[in-house]
């Protein structure tokens, strides 16, 4: 028998280096996995330069790489695929923002650059989207809430460039600088100064909004300003069912990931009380991913919350947020026809509280699989696994084949 269908379960940020706070292990070693141990102990395990050895990939790129896109090709900017996954439709000529509400006082210092964690924002960009007006640059805008403070913005009009500058200084403590061409063209120029306009029509709609005036009563601080990064036009994507022949759903809370999936074609999957942090629903995602499995032949589950522990440098949380993710595993080990994929898209050591190119570690089980004799899931147990060192963009051949779908090369 050979399986039929795939699971590509992708722990965010999942991998380490050792932490003083944990006695030089990994949060990953520190653990108690005994489901992903079980997983591994039947399973073929390595180890995996998600893009490239020494290259530090972002949660976008290196999920492109995971799905087999090579991201030197299809990679233009984090903008377009949050603005898609916020349930903007990216067209051509289009240009796409990820965005962050923040908080200025009044002389327009940062003071928070996520407005207090802010949960609900729709009222807002709604309202943002209602009344800022570009018509005089020929641009029609669309605004979307992504989760917690994120969102999306995408400009729709003739002649607009993508290389421009952020407005976000990614600290608190100074003033948003003005958005600026990085180029003498004119349709740079044009898009910078749209940015601009944007930015300060929205700061007005902003502060007299009354979802901010309850804010500030509750002594929380507004949501009066938006920062924008990330620009990009979207790539042309080859759907996911004609590179493979593959049917597939995408479950994740952050709007990057399901914005790749959307693209691609992959249908998703909303979890109630999916939030991309330690708090979220992972029975919930893990539930719907194996019904998922029921009909489709992939499906791609992200889990963010070790990412955003390891940002916050807190290696305890990691840990203890890693056993979460074990225990909810249980289930998986009742799926018989099916390929199990567990890896991390890059790792986030806590001590730089930011990603970094060590591989991550990786293990595939199901059907047909070649256990080896690793039996624990961490950084340095699975580089001793019979897949050795692979690239990211290698997973998808692989899996292909183990699932005999894989076009023989030759005669
Ligand atoms: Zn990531
Ligand atoms: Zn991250």
């Amino acid at each position: 028998m050979t399986a039929r269908a795939i699971l590509m379960l992708v722990l965010d940020g999942i991998s380490d280096r050792p932490c003083r706070s944990l006695n030089g292990k990994t949060p990953l070693q520190a653990a108690l996995t005994p489901v992903l141990d079980k997983i591994v102990s039947r399973g073929s395990c390595g180890i995996m330069d998600t893009i490239g050895p020494g290259i530090r990939p972002g949660s976008d790129t290196s999920h492109l790489s995971l799905l087999g896109y090579p991201p030197a090709q299809y990679y233009t900017g984090r903008g377009p695929l949050e603005a898609e996954g916020c349930g903007i439709h990216m067209k051509k000529g289009m240009i796409g923002f990820r965005c962050n509400y923040a908080t200025v006082d009044t002389n327009g210092i940062i003071i928070d650059r996520r407005a207090g964690r802010i949960h609900e924002t729709r009222s807002l960009s709604a309202a943002i989207e209602k009344s800022v007006d570009l018509s005089r640059y020929g641009i029609t805008l669309q605004f979307r809430s992504g989760a917690g403070h994120r969102a999306a913005l995408a400009f729709h009009g003739e002649g607009l460039g993508a290389d421009i500058s952020s407005n976000d200084p990614k600290k608190e403590g100074v003033v948003p600088p003005p958005v600026r061409p990085c180029s003498k063209k004119a349709r740079d120029r044009k898009t910078a100064a749209a940015c601009n306009e944007f930015i300060q029509q929205s700061r007005v709609i902003l502060d007299e909004h009354e979802a901010n005036e309850r804010r500030r009563h509750r002594g929380e601080p507004p949501a009066n300003m938006v920062l924008l990064r990330g620009a990009g036009e979207m790539g042309h994507f080859e759907p996911f069912s004609q590179r493979y022949g593959l049917s597939g759903s995408v479950i994740a809370a952050a709007t990057l990931i399901t914005g790749i999936g959307s693209v691609i074609g992959l249908s998703r999957v909303e979890v109630p009380g999916a939030t991309g942090s330690v708090t979220t629903n992972l029975q919930g995602k893990i539930a719907a991913a194996i019904q998922e499995l029921g009909t489709k032949d992939f499906v791609l589950v992200n889990i963010k919350g070790a990412d955003e522990a390891s940002h916050d440098g807190d290696a305890r949380g990691k840990k203890e947020f890693i056993e979460k993710i074990d225990e909810s595993l249980a289930p998986l080990l009742t799926l018989d026809d099916c390929l199990i994929v567990v890896c991390g898209d890059h790792s986030t050591p806590c001590e730089i509280r930011d990603h970094s190119a060590d591989p991550v570690p990786l293990v595939i089980y199901g059907e047909g699989v070649r256990a080896d004799r690793v039996t624990t899931f961490d950084e340095t147990a699975c580089a001793e696994g019979g897949l050795h060192r692979l690239q990211g963009i290698s997973l998808m051949p692989i899996l292909l084949d183990l699932i005999n779908k894989a076009h023989k090369y030759g005669a």
